[in-house]
């Protein structure tokens, strides 16, 4: 980690070795950075995605430092849950009752602050584990590597593994941790998906799955694939089950076509951020124009495509940015911009030309609050969501 002037923290990089075939030849793709405020601090994160030339598993080379991801999750903000939940439970829970074990232990790795859907899971378990880095949660333990061997039933983890530095460790403290014939629920983005999302923008990610080289990678720690699915509880995800074996699988061979799908992949991902960056291009003069004729308008949300709205643009004086989580009152400090409560700028909010949601996964929720707070009801053709497709479903 190193310390910028502006007091920005920076993830340090280092090369990365691919953790499918073992290979150091991979091709940088896409590289991109992200400014994020944390629970007390600024961090730089730059982004760097490569392929794996021998097996076409994708993942970020150079990479975080191991100690300085660790540093960032660590200061993670647990997710405000009074606007909603960033997933649906009912997925799980039908992938789950498939597995269930009434008097066994289930574990989940990176939950965030535990609520309804740990919940919902009693009948379905005898005992629930939360494993969460966190520190502003009250997991029982701060890592998958410290639950006891052969302790758990039923491990799962929802978009926790494309977070993750090294992954091999990973998904072995995960077969360590579970009984013999014990079962792995893992949710990612499908890289299939990415010509169909912006979830190539998500600069956290420092590995991008296939079911293929997930699955490739699992099976060498002794966790053989026996469910894929599409029905998860986020929209660009994939469900990947696994049954914990003594035997491991042996490391792939070379895979040409997983190369070029990857790359396809990643190209379709690149074009999703191009046709992004126009709606924001638009979306700027829109917000100057309405300004201009005094209009108001109503940003909400403080996400990094927020940031990357207001990346060289100057916010016009009429625009109000509101964020429903006081955490983030301070978030964007650094650009001299204030992020008040919606609840504190109602009349603001009732009176303005245009809303700009920038949390598309919220978007509905968002919505119905604006109707409930204000009784305003925005036309669809003054709501802009940010990071959404064209029937309005969310890409990220
Ligand atoms: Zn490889």
């Amino acid at each position: 980690m190193s310390v910028r002037e502006d007091a920005i923290l920076e993830i340090g990089l280092e090369p990365r070795e691919c953790e499918c075939c073992g290979s150091r030849d991979a091709e940088l793709v896409f590289s991109s950075h992200s400014i994020v405020k944390r629970a007390f601090s600024m961090w730089r994160f730059p982004m760097n995605v490569a392929v794996c030339r021998i097996c076409g598993f994708c993942f970020v080379s150079p990479g975080p430092k191991p100690e300085d991801l660790a540093q960032y999750h660590a200061e993670g903000l647990s997710g405000y849950k009074a606007i909603g939940l960033p997933y649906t439970i009912e997925p799980r829970l039908e992938v789950l009752a498939r597995y269930s074990a009434p008097s066994g232990v289930f574990a989940e790795v990176g939950g965030d602050q535990a609520g309804e859907f740990h919940q919902r899971l009693s009948g379905l378990f005898g005992r629930i584990i939360d494993v969460e880095i966190s520190e502003d949660t009250t997991a029982q333990f701060r890592s998958v590597h410290d639950l006891p061997e052969e302790s758990v039933d039923v491990i799962a983890h929802y978009d926790v593994l494309e977070h993750i530095g090294q992954v091999r460790p990973f998904l072995a403290s995960c077969h360590r941790a579970l009984k013999p014939g014990g079962v792995m629920v893992c949710e990612t983005p499908d890289m299939r998906l990415y010509p169909r999302n912006l979830v190539l923008l998500e600069f956290e990610h420092t590995n991008h799955f296939s079911v293929t080289t997930l699955a490739a990678i699992a099976g060498q720690l002794g966790l053989e694939l026996i469910e894929v699915g599409h029905l998860c509880s986020r929209t660009y995800g994939m469900v990947n089950v696994f049954r914990k074996t003594a035997v491991p699988a042996a490391r792939p061979l070379a895979n040409p076509i997983e190369r070029l799908d990857a790359l396809a992949c990643l190209r379709g991902g690149m074009e999703q951020i191009r046709r992004n960056e126009l709606q924001m291009a638009a979306l700027r003069e829109r917000m100057t124009g309405l300004s201009r004729r005094g209009k108001r308008i109503t940003v909400w949300a403080v996400t990094d495509l927020l940031r990357r709205l207001l990346d060289g643009y100057e916010l016009p004086s009429t625009a109000v940015i509101v964020d429903a989580d006081p955490r983030r009152e301070s978030h964007l400090a650094d650009l001299g911009l204030a992020v008040r409560q919606p609840k504190d700028c109602l009349d603001h909010l009732g009176d303005s030309e245009l809303l700009v949601i920038c949390a598309p996964r919220y978007g509905l929720q968002i919505l119905e609050a604006v109707t409930r707070d204000t009784g305003k009801t925005f036309a669809r053709s003054d709501v802009v969501m940010l990071g959404s497709g064209p029937s309005g479903e969310a890409l990220i």
